[in-house]
């Protein structure tokens, strides 16, 4: 059966992440989550004194780039990979909306995007890849088979955020996530390198009103056509 790419970009916390795993998962494919790749990056530049509140030092963090390594491991109990920096797992650490609340600034800087975009590009060249993001279909993978743009309102999405960070055991404010998911989308589309933006040929899920077994089963469809059409 043919493999193809598919890309999934939208604004933050639209459940990109959740139906990519779970088509992932029905189709066998590789599940590559790079937002993660951005927030890893974001946790070092933390833990090595490059950002805070008032400051970004982001000429340090260019130059430290070369002794950030960034790679994936399958969690067989979880059913996808999670994210190791340095060796070293960071799965958890990076989703607290500390790291969120800069991880949109550490991504506005070309020479990060430039390195995590081209280990993006190797992890899909066989294909068989279900990879999310921001700029997967216009600058990642252009050549993507199929193409999704998810959308939702952003109290809908701040809700699912604040409701993922509670089950975590952090203590938020519902209306630190509301910002921070307003503040980032900001951030993310207005960008010089690379902004948020749906790719010409992107087909738009609004998933406000679908249940996650709706928006499930009407991407898979829309998978298993893509894939159809091409044989
Ligand atoms: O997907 P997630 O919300 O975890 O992404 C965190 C942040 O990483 C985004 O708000 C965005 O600033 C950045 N990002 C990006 N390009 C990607 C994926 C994520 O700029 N392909």
């Amino acid at each position: 059966m043919n493999k193809i790419t598919i890309a999934i970009d939208g604004f933050s916390s639209t459940g990109k992440s959740t139906v990519a795993k779970q088509l992932a998962k029905a189709l066998g494919y590789v599940y590559v989550d790079t937002g993660a790749m951005y927030r890893a990056v974001t946790y070092y530049a933390m833990n090595n004194g490059l950002i805070n509140e008032s400051d970004f030092n982001s000429e340090a963090l260019v130059y430290q780039l070369p002794q950030i390594d960034l790679s994936f491991k399958f969690n067989e109990a979880l059913g996808y990979a999670e994210v190791y920096l340095n060796g070293l797992n960071v799965e958890n650490k990076i989703r607290t909306l500390k790291v969120s609340s800069f991880v949109s600034k550490v991504a506005a800087v070309s020479k990060v995007r430039q390195k995590l975009v081209e280990q993006q590009k190797k992890m899909g060249q066989d294909k068989g890849v279900v990879m999310d993001g921001r700029d997967i279909g216009t600058v990642v993978f252009p050549n993507a088979e199929l193409k999704l743009f998810m959308t939702a309102s952003a109290q809908t999405r701040a809700e699912r955020r604040y409701q993922e960070l509670i089950e975590r055991g952090d203590q938020v404010e519902y209306k630190d996530v509301l910002e921070n998911v307003q503040e980032r989308d900001y951030i993310d589309s207005n960008r010089e390198d690379s902004p948020l933006t749906k790719a010409d040929d992107a087909i738009e899920i609004d998933n406000s009103n679908l249940t996650l077994d709706e928006q499930f089963n009407k991407i898979l469809r829309l998978a298993k056509m893509t894939i159809e059409d091409l044989e």
